[in-house]
This record gives C-alpha cells, sequence and structure tokens, in this order.
C-alpha cells in the first residue's frame, strides 16, 4: 500500500527539485494531504508520527489552532509591507517578547529570512563592527569542526570542512580557521585538553579573528553532537582576552529543544550576538532573527557609513512575526521545561535497548532530541521506506538516525515512535 505512495506525481519528479538528492534520479517524496498534531498524513490515507518536526521547526505540532487564528487574524489587516520607514505591532510585540527570554545582554533585534540568511547576517555584523573601528584586518571568522550554519556562501564556509560543501566549492569559498570540536560530551567530566587547540587558535590567529561562530551545546546537523557546557565557558574568557566577538548559532537549539529555553543557559555565557530561527514561527513560515548587544549595535552606528549594510526586501513580515510572536506566547504559557523532560526521560528509557547493539556506535538524548549514531552510514532511502511502512517519520543522515518530535506529541504517541524506530535499527544489524 505505501510502495504506491512513492510514485507521487510525475511533474514533481520531473520538475520540482528536493532538498540532497539527484534531480534526475531522485529518491522517492511521499504526497503529504494534511497535517495535524503529531501526525503527517499522506495522499492514501498513510498516518505517519512526526518524529522530525520538519527539521527542527514543528515545535507545537501541525495544524494548531491558536497559531492558525493568529495567522488568520494578521492577514486581515496586511501580509506584509515593507519595513524600511514603516514598523507594525507584530514585529514589536514580537521583539518584546524575544528579549524576554534571550540571554540579558541581548539588546538589538534584526529580523531575517531564514537561518542562513541570520548567519550571514551575524557575520556581517561581525565584520563591520571591527571595521568602522578602523581594524580592517579583523576580517576572518573562526568556528568549530563538525557545525552546521546553513546553505549559503559563508554560512557553509563555517560549515564543517569535510562532511560540509568545502570539496566541492573549494576555492570559491572564504577561508575560514577551524578548530577540533570539544571531545568532552554533555554528560562527561570536563577534560582541560579540549581547549588547547583554540587556546593555540586566539593566540595565534586573534589579529585576523572578527568573531569565532558556534552552535551552543549541540552540534545539529554537523554531527548531531553535544558537548560540554565548560567548553563555552573557556571560549568566552578567550573571546574576551583577545578582543573577539562571539556568535552562537541558537537555530536548531532555541525554543527549548535542549531543555532550556536556549542552549546558552546550560553554560551561563552570553554571546555578542544570536541567530534564532527554525522553531520561532513554530514552523508555519520562514523568519529568523539575529540578536546583538548594545555595544554592538552603538560601535555598527558609529563612524561610516554609520548604519549596517543589510535590508532584506521581507524584513519583518507581519505575517511571520504576529505568527512567531503567538508560537512563542503559546510557548511560555506552558509548562514547556516540564513537557521537554517528560519526553526527555521517555526518550532515555526508549532507545537505551539500542546502547548494547555492536552495530551502534552511541546512543545520547538531550531534551528532546533522541540520537542513535550507527557504527556505518546508512542506506536513507531503504530506511525512510521501512519507517514509512511502519507509520513514522524519521529521516537519517549519514551514520546518524535521529528524532526531534513536535513538543505535543502524546505518550503512546511517541511510544509507538520509538519502538518502530529500533526495530528497523535492529534490522540494520540482523541483516550484516
Ligand atoms: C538549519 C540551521 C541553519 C540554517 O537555517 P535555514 O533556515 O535552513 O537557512 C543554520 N544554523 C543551524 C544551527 C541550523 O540548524
Amino acid at each position: 500500500m505505501s510502495h504506491h505512495t512513492m510514485n507521487a506525481d510525475a511533474f514533481d519528479r520531473e520538475h520540482l527539485w528536493h532538498p540532497y538528492t539527484s534531480a534526475v534520479n531522485p529518491l522517492p517524496v511521499y504526497k503529504v494531504s494534511h497535517a495535524q498534531g503529531s501526525t503527517i498524513v499522506l495522499d492514501d490515507g498513510t498516518t505517519l508520527i512526526d518524529g522530525m518536526s520538519s527539521w527542527w521547526c514543528a515545535i507545537h505540532g501541525y495544524n494548531h489552532p491558536v497559531l492558525n487564528q493568529a495567522a488568520s487574524n494578521q492577514l486581515q489587516k496586511m501580509s506584509h509591507v515593507m519595513f524600511g520607514g514603516f514598523t507594525h505591532d507584530p514585529a514589536i510585540e514580537l521583539g518584546k517578547l524575544l528579549l524576554q527570554i534571550a540571554p540579558p545582554s541581548m539588546d538589538r533585534i534584526f529580523y531575517a529570512d531564514s537561518g542562513s540568511v541570520a548567519v550571514e547576517v551575524a557575520l556581517k555584523m561581525a565584520v563591520q563592527y571591527w571595521a568602522v573601528q578602523g581594524k580592517t584586518h579583523k576580517q576572518n571568522i573562526a568556528t568549530i569542526r563538525q557545525g552546521y550554519h546553513g546553505d549559503t556562501w559563508n554560512a557553509m564556509s563555517v560549515c564543517d570542512p569535510v562532511t560540509g560543501m568545502h570539496q566541492i566549492f573549494g576555492s570559491s569559498l572564504p577561508t575560514r580557521l577551524f578548530v577540533s570540536a570539544p571531545e568532552s560530551g554533555f554528560y562527561d567530566e570536563w577534560n582541560d585538553a579540549d581547549i588547547h587547540e583554540l587556546e593555540q587558535l586566539f593566540a595565534t590567529n586573534h589579529h585576523e579573528m572578527a568573531a569565532f561562530i558556534i552552535e551552543p551545546i549541540m552540534q545539529g546537523a554537523g554531527g548531531m553532537r553535544f558537548y560540554h557546557p565548560q567548553y563555552l565557558v573557556e571560549l568566552k574568557r578567550l573571546c574576551e582576552q583577545y578582543g573577539v566577538l562571539l556568535i552562537f548559532d541558537e537555530i536548531a537549539t532555541g525554543f527549548g529543544r535542549t531543555g532550556k529555553m536556549f542552549a546558552w543557559e546550560h553554560a551561563n555565557v552570553q554571546p555578542d550576538i544570536m541567530c534564532i530561527g527554525k522553531g520561532l514561527t513554530g514552523g508555519y513560515m520562514t523568519l529568523s532573527a539575529v540578536l546583538a548587544t548594545a555595544k554592538v549595535a552603538e560601535v555598527l552606528s558609529s563612524g561610516s557609513p554609520g548604519v549596517f549594510m543589510h535590508g532584506p526586501t521581507f524584513m519583518g513580515n507581519p505575517l511571520a512575526c504576529a505568527v512567531a510572536r503567538s508560537s512563542t506566547q503559546l510557548l511560555l504559557s506552558q509548562d514547556w521545561q516540564g513537557t521537554v523532560q517528560h519526553i526527555e526521560a521517555q526518550l532515555n528509557e526508549q532507545l537505551a535497548p539500542a546502547t548494547s547493539w555492536s552495530w551502534v556506535r552511541d546512543v545520547r538524548v538531550l531534551g528532546t532530541i533522541g540520537v542513535i549514531e550507527m557504527q556505518e552510514p546508512v542506506d536513507m532511502g531503504a530506511l525512510q521506506k521501512e519507517f514509512v511502512k511502519r507509520g513514522i517519520w524519521v529521516r537519517p543522515f549519514g551514520r546518524l538516525v535521529y528524532i526531534m518530535p513536535p513538543y505535543v506529541i502524546s505518550d503512546d504517541e511517541l511510544r509507538t515512535l520509538t519502538t518502530e524506530l529500533l526495530a528497523v535499527v535492529e534490522q540494520i544489524g540482523v541483516g550484516q
């Protein structure tokens, strides 16, 4: 039955590009008719329990009445109006909320279109920050390996040089400064050896460093790694000592995913600039924001040209801001931390059997994120087919089979999700 659904429309197959699959011989796609709560319903009626939250976004699940209402109310007023020369309540009210939940150091908000654009904006802010102070040698960006910061040009340049796209784009990408990612895991003892390379980097290269960008606590698409909070404490110390801006990319970690509203709270380390996106609109539409300290904003506005050189057409889009405000309010109006902890406890218990399988390298959980790291890369196409057959939506990559369900997932749904997930992962070993 579900084989039938693999043959999605011929038009899609022949004309629509899907992410990270061949344009001429693509992996199958499944046609979705609608989605509700933590389930996605296919055209043929197959219902899938969602393990992906549409790539971190749909924190409240799909088709949520409160978010629908917020979108519909805003549509009666205006969907969009330019932000140059105008402002509006959705942007203002969302901004007030964001400053309530952001690190206290954050003071100014720049709305952007997507996560990748937020990263571009953050990097530009950092470079312009030093340039207006006459420090035009501080133009490079440093980061750790195994990171992921998006698919646009400069975002790509700070992604992991091996698993990222550096080989393909070669010297057309700016050359960034990389150090090894910390080895001390989130739950491990801190090992001071983790900062030796970092100290070296700052000592040697601080003259050319505008900023250090990092995903705090959890490295997402670059490897689903959870590292020790002390690393951020040491990183902040070095940034201050050597005069380098610290940028946190909280695009995946934001809005409760790791058990804190934002992941910086695990380390109590505040950045100079912070990027948020993904869960910001509850997965309704694209919107991101770059938050900065008052100091960054003041310095950027001093000297020449006196303004920050970026201004997207859809900046502060009222429809997206209205839904983002509603989504954030919805999150804050409930015991989201209790919910995340409850899901975390279930993931810990339900994924545990996989730890004893020889074909599994590691099983780890943080907040609502559950990761099974395999010894060998998995066959995504084959696995996806098997997941759909079993009524769950999981999209692995490389050696990583992972889930981060919507927070509204019920105990029964989560139990089904993890049971079917483990059944498929177990089969991989039996097949070897
Ligand atoms: C997804 C992601 C991005 C890019 O966001 P897009 O909206 O896909 O451009 C950047 N940084 C991190 C940490 C992400 O997870």
